[in-house]
């Protein structure tokens, strides 16, 4: 019984400690930068205040502004601006490249969302160096070559750069003189790109990123089934990996790039299905703005096989959760050997 003097625990599916009531917060289901869905959203309260916190600087930022799967979340406040469906959307991939042949190749740039409402590339602040032998640029962020030391660089003759205030020029000339860099060649500013160009957009699936992707299933298990179910011993190597990071990613989260089949309006939502195999491998399927399809191993060979299969589809510019039909998103190999066509999702 709940008293005054003896507040009842609470027991966090991360961390396993007990806490009472209060340092527990609630934790969306599905990290909130992806949207929320008013009355619909889905949310935890066994997650406790440091898990929640601690998971949602690291990995979850991680998810939201490092990946394919970011550069959605601008592309959908592209969509529908008047609602501002996901705020503050910013897409920070590791490296966005032009790719076109010439002096140009290979400049940095970043992904704006311009006036109009369309996604641009606007170059970064940047130096470039020309290769004395093959005559290829290399080209570094400008706060990496103010901040960062001496460039490593093979033999160079040549510098450009691209600075955006007079006060970075300054930078760049002191610099270039403090490092003492064997160039023959003047500086020289790096030119505009011309109208449209193809740019090479390149991010890594992470560690990290794998960590918040196995969240989401985690999360959507406990939401499922109840905290009781993923409290149990056999979830403790998922739930070590998300929380601390231990073991091997690939053991838990693996990537497909196949999208899910679905109705019209349903195309570009997130859709997370749970299911209990043959195997009694407990594995969800998690595909956000259907990017890609995950496939997390929450569970290896539970004790008792029972029929688990539950599937919802998220639609962030709606703001309403479905359940789904398909419970299988698609054939991700844990078991199966043979591919088959993923099946059409359709609301219930
Ligand atoms: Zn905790």
């Amino acid at each position: 019984m709940t008293s005054m003097n003896s507040p009842s625990l609470r027991k966090c599916i991360y961390c396993l400690e007990e806490k009472p009531a209060e340092e527990f917060n609630r934790e969306h289901v599905i990290n909130e930068a992806f949207g929320t869905y008013d009355e619909d959203t889905m949310t935890l309260d066994c997650v406790c205040r440091d898990c929640n916190q601690a998971l949602g600087d690291s990995i979850d930022l991680c998810l939201a502004r490092g990946t394919y799967e970011g550069l959605h979340r601008l592309r959908l406040s592209v969509r529908k601006p008047e609602e501002k469906v996901i705020a503050d959307a910013k897409a920070r991939l590791d490296e966005v490249l032009l790719v076109m042949p010439g002096p140009l190749d290979g400049i940095l740039l970043d992904i704006i969302l311009s006036a109009d409402g369309t996604m641009k590339v606007v170059p970064i602040p940047q130096v470039g160096f020309r290769r004395t032998d093959n005559g290829q640029w290399i080209n570094l962020p400008l706060k990496r070559f103010l901040e960062g030391g001496k460039p490593d660089l093979p033999k160079c003759d040549k510098i450009r750069s691209l600075c955006n205030s007079d006060e970075q020029t300054e930078q760049f000339k002191s610099k270039v003189a403090e490092y003492e860099l064997p160039l023959t060649g003047a500086p020289e500013s790096l030119p505009a790109p011309g109208d449209d160009v193809w740019v090479d957009v390149r991010w890594h699936i992470t560690e990290a990123v794998r960590r918040s992707i196995a969240k989401i299933a985690f999360n959507y298990a406990a939401h499922n089934q109840g905290a009781a179910f993923v409290l149990k011993a056999h979830f403790d190597p998922v739930r070590r990996f998300i929380r601390y990071g231990e073991g091997d990613c690939l053991d838990f989260v693996r990537v497909s790039p196949d999208r899910v089949t679905a109705e019209g309006s349903l195309q570009s939502c997130h859709f997370v299905a749970l299911e209990m195999k043959d195997t009694r491998d407990v594995i969800v399927s998690v595909s956000i703005f259907n990017s890609f399809i995950y496939s997390v191993r929450l569970a290896r060979t539970y004790p008792i096989w029972f029929r688990l299969a539950c599937g919802h589809c998220f639609d962030p510019v709606d703001k309403r959760v479905y359940e789904i039909a398909a419970t299988r998103l698609h054939i991700p190999g844990w078991t199966e050997k043979q591919r088959k066509p993923p099946p059409l999702i359709r609301r219930l």
